[in-house]
């Protein structure tokens, strides 16, 4: 992908340099509506280049949120936008620039990859529909990982699996190539790695590193191959029955990789090198591990809404290696549902 990536710890000490480079003279810095002082601190850190704090992303990118953001800006007058926070900032961030011109730099805060891709998904009437674009990926990403150092160890082990799941499809998309599997298996390895060391010590600066570089690898994975049925699962989760991104993501995983595992030996054999021969039960335990739910009813998820999931799913399906077979799915969502061991039907 052709954005600039900036790595390592301190690097956010660029930005304004990085803006003059850009020629913005007047940046809305976004942010949600909890992690503002991180907002407020990177428009000190860039004086009177902050044109506006704009603190108002939802996760799931709700056009109306995204449309309100628009008016603001250009009420503003901004000829830039800094996203810092996870992927709902970041979503923000990528909806406003698929709607105007203004350069997008992302600070990514958390692991789940969305800053290297050119995808945005926008939840609108209760359903999420992605869009792939060049327009929405940010220009400048600034990978430090002191800012993650408070990132509570659930949250980092929730979109560290949310990364993990893209380079976990990328191994049998239908469009992988030999690079995206070693970018999918290298990413895997970061986090089966950084996950327990945040865990153990979430101010260990080597695991949060790690966990970045894995969180970029992963979500390249993500900008380079077609993702397939755990992700098409989780859009029906998080835009129809508003379930948590990162959470739902760590559940459903295990469930649709099993489902998917006998149709691609390919991908089994990778997995094992990282992950060992029973790979869904070790994504499982890596989220049970880190105080993660493992059942969507833990989430709210009423047992009514499983055969209408399915059904939305199943309504404009990605591609899948498998074929989709509603009885299986409705069997693969009662499982993720109650918290069961992932079987493949
Ligand atoms: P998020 O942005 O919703 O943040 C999760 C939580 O982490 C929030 O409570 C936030 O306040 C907290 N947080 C963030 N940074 C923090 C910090 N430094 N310290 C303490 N707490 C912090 O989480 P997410 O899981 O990264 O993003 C989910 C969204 O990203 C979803 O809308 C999803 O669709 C999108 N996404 C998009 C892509 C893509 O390529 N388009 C890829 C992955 C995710």
């Amino acid at each position: 992908m052709p954005g600039r990536i900036i790595f390592g710890s301190g690097s956010i000490q660029k930005l304004s340099e990085e803006l003059d480079g850009m020629d913005i003279r007047a940046a809305a810095v976004l942010s949600t509506p909890g992690r503002k002082a991180e907002a407020e601190a990177v428009a000190t850190l860039i004086g009177l280049r902050a044109r506006l704090i704009y603190p108002h992303a939802e996760m799931h990118t709700p056009v109306a949120v995204s449309e309100a953001a628009v008016a603001a800006l250009a009420k503003a007058g901004v000829d830039g936008v800094i996203a810092i926070g996870g992927g709902s900032t970041i979503g923000l961030g990528k909806a406003i620039a698929l709607r105007t011109t203004l350069p997008q730099i992302a600070i990514p805060t958390t692991y789940s990859g969305s800053e290297v891709t050119p995808v945005v998904g926008q939840t609108i009437n209760g359903r999420k529909a992605t869009e792939r674009s060049l327009r929405v990926l940010p220009r400048l990403v600034i990978y430090d990982p002191d800012l993650s150092q408070n990132l509570p160890a659930r949250i980092s082990a929730a979109s560290g699996l949310n990364a993990m799941a893209h380079a976990v499809e990328a191994l049998y998309a239908e469009n992988r190539s030999p690079v995206i599997e070693i970018m999918a298996v290298e990413g895997i390895a970061a986090f089966f790695r950084a996950i327990p060391a945040i865990i153990a010590d979430k101010s260990d600066r080597a695991a949060r590193a790690d966990a970045l570089y894995g969180a970029w690898l992963c979500g390249q994975c993500l900008a380079g191959a077609g993702m397939a049925l755990h992700h098409k699962l989780c859009h029906t989760l998080g835009g129809s029955f508003g379930l948590p991104h990162a959470e739902t993501h760590s559940i459903v995983l295990p469930h649709a990789l099993a489902y998917n595992l006998p149709a691609v030996p390919h991908a089994q054999a990778r997995l094992a090198t990282v992950l060992g021969d029973a790979p869904s039960a070790t994504l499982q335990n890596i989220a049970r591990d880190a105080g993660l739910p493992v059942a969507l009813r833990d989430l709210g998820m009423p047992q009514t809404a499983i055969e209408d999931a399915a059904d939305i799913a199943l309504a404009s399906p990605y591609w899948n290696p498998r074929p989709l077979e509603r009885n299986a799915i409705v069997r693969l969502l009662t499982r993720a549902w109650q918290g069961a061991v992932p079987a493949a039907a």
